[in-house]
């Protein structure tokens, strides 16, 4: 991306207009502005107040100015700085694709995205980002059976129920599913489903609202000692109190709004290859459409997951 930038290949108007295409030359966003690299990227006011938002330590002391290869060096030098950390290093870089996303989009899908929304999902993004370095930095590390995280379903302690969900979510269309499975301590699933959630934005948002479903789902089954076992790592330490998310703020009052309603709970962080079942199920949703279960029939490619899991534990 930082390499096109510099080179100039992104075809904004003015690019597209010297090689003969013959479209307006005006920013989508502001007629009276020349759409060139630089002002998409930098100096329209859409693109100022999205790093504004930011607050990125890099633009503490600098400002961009009208030469996109001196704004792209300030970035670029900005990465080889050793007092800022991971994620302030990828904020900018990040900003920029989502930056010209969502140029992208306003042009093509007619589609207007706010920028708190464009920092909001970019800080997620790299979180979730750095996240999965982690996970498979302490995964190569360390010897299989050390890990403190579990990789394989196991069963809940008796008399408590164990309820895995997943959610999945299309970055394109924002379209978001969640599904979950309710089993015993036997590995007996006693219900699952799947269904569409709505009003959803990011990866996270979709990864809350697939728990907040689940939970309801089980509390009217009348079910009341539960654990609840995830694969976003981010939404459980959020949800158990670990870390704060300003943009998951409603959601986790809902959560534990929806938490006191039984006698104990417990939230629980997964590796993806222990949940699958539920992992299925949001994807099932997304093709099929809304799906739960009935007391009698369990559909094979289910009965076949579920098998996986109760052999293992
Ligand atoms: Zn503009």
């Amino acid at each position: 991306m930082l390499w096109r930038v510099v080179s100039q290949a992104i075809p904004t108007c003015s690019r597209l207009i010297t090689r003969g295409m013959r479209i307006e030359s005006h920013c989508p966003r502001c007629p009276t502005a020349e759409e060139t690299i630089n002002h998409v990227l930098f100096q329209c006011p859409f693109a100022k107040m999205v790093w504004q938002l930011s607050n990125t330590p890099i633009l503490q002391t600098h400002r961009f100015d009208d030469d996109t290869e001196d704004n792209v060096s300030h970035i670029i030098n900005s990465y080889q700085n050793k007092n800022l950390t991971l994620s302030q290093k990828l904020v900018p870089i990040w900003l920029l694709w989502r930056i010209w996303k969502a140029r992208n989009k306003l042009v093509f899908n007619k589609f207007l995205e706010s920028p708190s929304k464009i920092v909001l999902q970019v800080e997620a993004e790299i979180q979730e980002y750095i996240n999965s370095l982690n996970n498979s930095q302490t995964s190569t590390n360390i010897p299989p059976n050390h890990r403190f995280v579990a990789d394989k379903w196991v069963r809940p302690p008796p008399t408590v129920f164990k309820c895995n969900f997943d959610a999945g979510f299309d970055v394109e269309t924002h379209k978001a599913t969640g599904g979950w499975i309710i089993r015993d301590n036997h590995g007996n699933p006693k219900a699952w489903g799947s269904s569409k959630l709505t009003h959803v934005s990011s990866p996270l948002e979709a990864e809350a609202k697939a728990l907040l479903v689940a939970m309801q789902q089980v509390w009217i089954r009348g079910l009341k000692d539960l654990q609840f076992e995830g694969d976003s790592e981010i939404l459980i330490n959020a949800v158990n109190g670990r870390t704060i998310h300003s943009d998951l703020i409603n959601l986790i009052q809902d959560i534990d709004y929806w938490s006191s309603k039984f006698s104990s709970i417990q939230f629980m962080f997964i590796r993806r290859s222990g949940n699958s079942v539920a992992h299925n199920l949001a994807k099932f949703s997304c093709f099929h459409g809304d799906f739960f279960s009935r007391s009698v029939d369990q559909p094979l490619w289910l009965k076949r997951l579920v098998c996986k899991d109760s052999f293992i534990t």
